[in-house]
């Protein structure tokens, strides 16, 4: 079995492999800084107010502010912060009313700044700080009391298009081309399936990507998700397209076919088989039985992953199986999840997507050593889980196809002319 058919995350260890050098080769060469461009998807952020600035008068008889920056180091409180300052107790405690500010000193964090307004007479007329990524508090402080203000800093999601050639690694070759960890992760995660990026790849092997960054008054915050990506591995391309269906964003092909298959193979990590599918001696009643699953050893507490998208049909306890949890996953059918040291918090009729974390390795009921106890049933008959044809995922038809095809054309137009841009470039 490939381990790409795992898990994202088991993917991404995997990947490891590669960032060490199973691609040992000389030159590099990633197409020059490949478009770089960047182009805004949503209306640019309208509130421009630098931390350190004075905002700008809001009327003419404003008094004139004296706004000062502190740097929050190790060991300081907010108490002691305003000690530095020379601002006395109460001050602090009259600012202390605003939900925020309250929050704030609770959990304050070592590089986090803080706006204070001074008054020539060393009283504090304002404080101002990021609550969070998007929201800035700004609190005025006069005899009357306290007023706070919010002000909102939306967050901008812009679009680039990169591309790259595989010359050593893909992380190595991904940072050249001016990609992150990140994103060369994501990448691999939209493709698990498809290429097994630890064995496959090969030196000429090219992608082409389309991912978001998060902006916020112009400043750039971190990546965000892949949209689009191609990659053309031994000379074959392989392209994810990302689509939301149903809340959820998931990567089709470009005929809109699910890149993830419809059932994990192995519905836990880094287990080993310690007892396979068919009659062997039962362990603890030390008789020949069938064994109508497999078996894989963990320690207690290894998380166990929903196989397939389905709904919680039993959760709880079985003679023998201890605590149990049984999907039906729909077309007849089910799985079966036993000896678990604790169930998920997911109760019976409850939906799980394919991965969700729906209890852990224990060794309750019948067993000799923590395990998790598996079975795949079709229509009630037991099934090889290490052997059954698995089914292929549904594609998307109908108005879901059409809508797919619209959202995705413009990425699909931007792959290629990033390919374009590669190929005229060698
Ligand atoms: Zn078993």
């Amino acid at each position: 079995m490939p381990n790409h058919s795992r898990l994202a995350p088991a993917a991404t260890r995997a990947l490891g492999i590669v960032a060490t050098g199973v691609l040992v080769a000389s030159v590099l060469s990633i197409v020059p800084a490949l478009e770089r461009a960047h182009r805004a998807d949503t209306t640019p952020a309208t509130t421009t107010i630098a931390l350190a600035l004075p905002p700008a008068p809001a009327a003419a008889a404003a008094p004139v502010q004296d706004w000062r920056t502190v740097r929050v180091q190790a060991g300081q409180t907010l108490g002691s912060v305003f000690a530095d300052l020379g601002l006395p107790a109460s001050s602090m405690h009259r600012v202390l009313a605003v939900p925020e500010v309250d929050r704030l000193a609770s959990r304050l964090r070592i590089g986090s700044e803080l706006a204070f307004d001074i008054g020539p007479d060393g009283q504090l007329r304002g404080l101002r700080f990021d609550a969070d990524e998007t929201r800035r508090i700004e609190v005025a402080v006069d005899a009357g009391g306290v007023e706070r203000r919010v002000i909102e800093r939306p967050i901008e999601v812009r679009t680039v298009v990169a591309g790259g050639e595989i010359r050593s690694s893909l992380f190595a070759d991904g940072a050249r081309a001016g990609l992150s960890a990140a994103v060369m992760n994501g990448m691999v995660q939209a493709l698990q399936f498809d290429i097994d990026f630890a064995q496959d790849l090969r030196e000429g092997d090219t992608f082409q990507i389309v991912y978001e960054e998060l902006w916020r008054e112009g400043e750039r915050l971190r990546d965000g998700g892949v949209v689009a990506v191609n990659f053309t591995n031994q000379g074959r391309t392989f392209t994810a397209l990302r689509f939301e269906r149903d809340g959820h964003r998931e990567f089709f092909d470009p005929d809109g076919r699910p890149l993830r298959r419809s059932f994990l193979r192995t519905p836990i990590e880094f287990a080993r088989v310690t007892s396979g599918f068919g009659a062997r001696r039962h362990p603890v009643l030390n008789r020949m039985r069938m064994h109508r699953g497999v078996d894989y050893a963990a320690p207690t507490g290894t998380p166990i992953f929903a196989a397939g998208d389905g709904r919680v049909k039993f959760a709880g306890w079985q003679s023998g199986f201890g605590r149990t949890v049984i999907l039906d996953h729909g077309n007849g059918i089910t799985t079966l999840y036993a000896h678990m040291s604790r169930l998920g918090p997911y109760r019976v009729g409850q939906r799980v997507r394919q991965g969700t974390t729906i209890g852990f390795v224990g060794m309750s009921g019948l067993a000799t050593g923590p395990h998790l106890h598996y079975e795949f049933r079709v229509r009630g008959v037991h099934k090889d889980p290490l052997r059954v044809t698995l089914p292929k995922p549904e594609p998307l038809q109908g108005p879901a196809l059409a809508e797919f095809r619209r959202a995705t054309a413009p990425v699909l137009a931007q792959l290629e002319r990033i390919e374009g841009v590669q190929l005229a470039g060698r």
